[in-house]
């Protein structure tokens, strides 16, 4: 086993990190920011490293800085998070030739799922059903066009490199395909340095449902169910939880083995998330993250298991210490995603925490660098807690979610939490009836 970690991120993801290091008897190495001087993650770690100035570019995704970081400190293994530098095949590489462990995948298998395209098609060989669209690249308008009569209207067109659903745009008709096509090139080349896009048919009305593996370095993989995570607000997740509303165990049994089987055959290591929407009975494969996810702990609630620990015991050559047969999804599980956001107009509302009092008790879980006092920095993303809550049925998770928002006090800068106390109360919601769409729609964003 280990016996320092660095951790490469920040926030809440790197006290989650710490926690599981601590409880496995490994050091902990922090590193941060100008602005994260007083953060809890440095606070609680052993040991901390200032890698530069506020801007992301200059210090979480400064690769030399973590890095040298590492190896001043002399960490065996780099846990990179989620966002940041998870994702980045370059990273991993880097962090494997100075003889430090990356705890994640192989750097070849981020690559291949890092581009969508590639990703696309590597699922197709292993069976696992896609949305239907294009194959490969779509260089150009003619052919969009092309593909749009062929595939049938509405389209969406994708960036490859995409995340955070930017570089995605929808055509109703050929008319909108040109202007649609443009954009979408231009916006993924902003944002990803990478103007390549392709085509897939827009589904009306799925849900966002995703599975939840983890592979060890022996050709072990099991599946820890699923997630739902379709309330959304402009693709980005907003409240997740599992078991789906919508599937059944059959559904389950069935979608777990295609998943399993295609990472077998990979040869994937790690954790990792295979998304699908799901839409009338079928489940059609969007991406797969290749990293922990946000929503992490909503599948950790159901199952009873540390992702973050056995990610580290992964990492370190141990084989899996149970199979598919002993992993039992008990209960019902809830996250909300709390972000220092005006609960109206979803402008960030970075400040100083002047009260902070989260909820408790049982089958309640706060995850959260937050602290009273703690001074909100502009830099970073604006997510600064999750709630989770677990019950025994989605009825009993369902109360215990309403009291645990309401108990949860956080003053001085203003937050989702109100909007997350009026959507638990919501018809709809209650009855898990809801699509991709329906959170926008319900706000008033979207017809
Ligand atoms: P990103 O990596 O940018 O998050 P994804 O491929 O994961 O992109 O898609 C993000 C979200 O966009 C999905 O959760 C879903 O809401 C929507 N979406 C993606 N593909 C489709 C599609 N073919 N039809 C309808 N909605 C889609």
């Amino acid at each position: 086993m280990f016996e320092k970690v660095l951790i490469a991120n920040r926030g809440e993801i790197a006290l989650r990190i710490h926690r599981a290091c601590k409880e496995l008897g490994i050091q902990t190495v922090a590193v941060h920011s100008t602005a994260d001087a007083d953060a809890m993650h440095v606070r609680l770690a052993d040991e901390a490293v200032c890698i530069g100035p506020p801007a992301a570019r200059d210090s979480y995704l400064n690769k030399a800085a973590i890095i040298s970081a590492a190896v001043i400190t002399g960490a065996d293994a780099i846990h990179p998070g989620y966002g940041f530098l998870s994702e980045n095949a370059d990273f991993a590489r880097m962090v494997e030739e100075h003889g430090i462990v990356f705890i994640g995948p192989s750097p070849d298998h981020i690559s291949m799922m890092g581009d969508k395209i590639e990703a696309k098609r590597a699922m197709i060989e292993l069976k696992v059903p896609c949305v239907p669209g294009s194959d490969g690249p779509v260089a150009d308008v003619e052919t969009a066009l092309k593909l749009g009569s062929e595939i049938g209207y509405p389209v969406l067109i994708k960036a490859a490199g995409g995340g955070g659903g930017k570089g995605m745009r929808v055509a109703n008709n050929a008319d909108e395909l040109a202007e649609a096509y443009r954009s979408a090139r231009s916006e993924a080349g902003a944002n990803f340095g990478n103007d390549v896009v392709y085509i897939e048919k827009y589904l009306g009305h799925p849900r966002h449902i995703e599975f939840q593996i983890l592979a060890d370095a022996h050709g072990n993989v099991v599946h820890l169910g699923e997630r739902d995570c379709s309330l959304q607000r402009k693709h980005q997740k907003v409240l997740e939880e599992s078991p789906s509303p919508a599937l059944n165990l059959d559904q389950r049994a069935q979608m777990g083995e295609i998943v399993t089987s295609a990472l077998k055959k990979l040869g994937y290591r790690n954790a990792g998330t295979l998304e699908f929407l799901y839409q009338d009975g079928n489940f059609y494969f969007i991406e797969m993250n290749t990293r922990l996810q946000v929503e992490h702990p909503v599948t950790e609630m159901i199952c009873g298991l540390d992702l973050v620990r056995e990610q580290i015991r992964i990492a370190a050559g141990a084989p899996l210490a149970f199979t598919q047969e002993d992993v039992r999804l008990q209960g019902h599980a809830i996250e909300c995603r709390i972000n220092a956001e005006d609960p109206e107009t979803f402008s960030p509302a970075p400040g100083r925490v002047a009260e902070y009092h989260p909820p408790g008790g049982l089958g309640v879980r706060v995850d959260s660098a937050l602290y009273s006092g703690y001074k909100v920095p502009s830099n970073y993303d604006s997510m600064v807690a999750k709630l989770i809550v677990h019950g025994t049925s989605r009825n009993e998770c369902l109360m215990r979610l309403r009291r645990a928002l309401d108990e949860y006090v956080i003053g001085g800068i203003k937050t989702t939490l109100p909007l997350h106390r009026k959507l638990v109360q919501t018809p709809e919601f209650i009855d898990g009836r809801y699509d991709i769409h329906w959170l926008e729609r319900w706000m008033g964003l979207k017809k």
